[in-house]
């Protein structure tokens, strides 16, 4: 079940150290999170499983890591200076701001709100009687245009010229460097650039956790292909598909929190001509996970050609004199809002035959933070010995994340386990040692399943090969 309220996860989050707010000592900075020593490692499966997909397993990709900071000419060409506003209103009697069309979102429906013009905003909200979030008043001025990038200054002299933007989106250091690849890696078209990095946008409304936030890391793709060679439709359904199926399969998020949405043809970004999204249902309603393929023509290409000076282009190597700028499909990711999807759909409450509530966290194993934990039954010192052996052993012969527990009830520690969605736990207990036969044969150990809370008695070498 997922959480049905965020609050029940915001929680765990905090409680188990998988995100704690920003700045949190300094009473915190709005809309900032942090990944503790848990929500690193989920965040760091996700991606690394993300990269493994789309990398390693394709021979038609390559990798990049390019630069926060640009060329602000880059963000002239790309058209963000000139496009990538929201339309934004006060409430003229709090003075609060929001975003008009996600105030308009419950009303009229996603894509309705997403099309409306920025001077039918303020009378659709009047019309709607769409109160003010904060005071309740219906009070709002005329929407006006919000750019949403995020400037600031380079170098020590402020003033004229030394203006320069964070990075909106990851997309534009993979275009800027499309020659650099070319030249380098002997690529024939279609064949695609994947980067993970940091992206900011002033956002006018962040909120819902790590859902919206305005620093934030996206995994993107630019698929390049010969329009000529190649149907752009067969290249958008097969991205559709295997970023769905990533989700789905790779990351085990349940297929019935989520669906495909194609946008519609005047909620298209600038450069779009056609974007198809995956949502998830998430505690508030539907909403963006990311965006399975768009498709962004020539679009980009053609405008760094225009604004650098230089060719960027690709010889057809069956016929050399024709030159041609690739056309680009693009599958969007953004890891913290991937990341918080599967955290909510794993996590499970369940009543247990005695009444009590157990709080699990059912990852899919690929993304669980931890893979296996070694708990001895008590505090015994050579009891903690005979443990710390085997976990030496585990960490030597396999490349498994453990976790060694000491403190607490075995009782405690399992909850434990179970709320931050370790798959199997190992108990170290007198029959380990030799020392009761009850609790089972010499040099076996108890391994205990996250899900269906079977316990089975396995020896040190048996286990081995069942983890491995
Ligand atoms: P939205 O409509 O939610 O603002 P968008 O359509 O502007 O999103 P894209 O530009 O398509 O988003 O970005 C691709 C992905 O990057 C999104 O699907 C999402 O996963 C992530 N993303 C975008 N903006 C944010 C944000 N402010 N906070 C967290 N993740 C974000």
């Amino acid at each position: 079940m997922p959480a049905s309220t965020l609050d029940q996860l915001v929680s765990l989050c905090k409680r188990r150290g998988f995100i704690f707010p920003g700045s949190d000592i300094y009473g915190g900075l709005a809309n900032t999170w942090d990944y503790g020593p848990l929500g690193v490692e989920l965040k760091n499966r996700v991606k690394k499983e993300w990269w493994k997909t789309f990398v390693h397993k394709r021979p038609d990709m390559v990798g990049l890591d390019a630069s926060i900071l640009m060329n602000p000419r880059v963000w002239e060409a790309s058209g963000h200076v000139s496009n990538f506003n929201d339309p934004l209103v006060d409430c003229k009697n709090c003075k609060e701001r929001f975003r008009g069309d996600k105030l308009l979102e419950g009303k009229l429906g996603v894509e309705a709100a997403a099309v409306l013009k920025l001077d039918q905003v303020q009378p659709m909200l009047v019309a709607e009687k769409i109160p003010c979030p904060a005071c309740g008043k219906v009070a709002w001025t005329e929407a006006k245009k919000f750019n949403l990038m995020f400037k600031t200054q380079q170098g020590v002299i402020e003033g004229e010229g030394s203006d320069i933007y964070l990075r909106p989106e990851t997309a534009q250091g993979i275009f800027v460097n499309f020659k650099n690849i070319l030249d380098t890696m002997r690529l024939r078209l279609p064949f695609g650039v994947a980067q993970i990095g940091k992206a900011f946008r002033n956002e006018i409304t962040p909120g819902n956790f790590t859902f919206r936030t305005r620093e934030f890391e996206q995994m993107e793709i630019e698929y390049f292909f010969d329009p000529e060679k190649q149907k752009w439709e067969d290249i958008f359904a097969a991205w559709k598909k295997d970023s769905w199926n990533f989700i789905t399969e790779t990351l085990g998020v349940a297929k019935k929190n989520l669906r495909l949405r194609d946008h519609e043809k005047d909620e298209l970004s600038h450069y779009s001509k056609g974007t198809t999204d995956i949502e998830y249902k998430f505690p508030w309603g539907w909403g963006e996970l990311c965006a399975a393929a768009a498709y962004r023509t020539d679009f980009d290409l053609t405008q760094h050609e225009k604004f650098s000076g230089q060719e960027l282009k690709y010889t057809d190597p069956d016929s050399p004199d024709r030159k041609i700028i690739p056309h680009v499909m693009e599958p969007s990711f953004g890891s913290d809002r991937i990341t918080l999807a599967v955290l909510l759909d794993a996590y499970t409450e369940e009543t247990l035959e005695n009444g009590e509530t157990r709080i699990v966290m059912k990852f899919d194993p690929k993304v669980a933070p931890v893979d296996v934990a070694i708990l001895p039954l008590s505090k015994k010192e050579h009891l903690i010995a005979k443990a710390q052996e085997l976990y030496n052993k585990v960490i030597q012969e396999t490349n498994l994340v453990v976790d060694f527990d000491v403190t607490g009830s075995i009782g405690k520690r399992y909850r434990r386990q179970d709320e931050i969605g370790t798959p199997k736990c190992i108990t170290v207990d007198f029959g380990t040692l030799g020392e009761d036969e009850k609790q089972g044969a010499k040099d076996t150990v108890t391994i205990r399943d996250r899900d269906n809370l079977k316990q089975e008695r396995l020896t040190v070498s048996e286990l081995i090969k069942r983890l491995t």
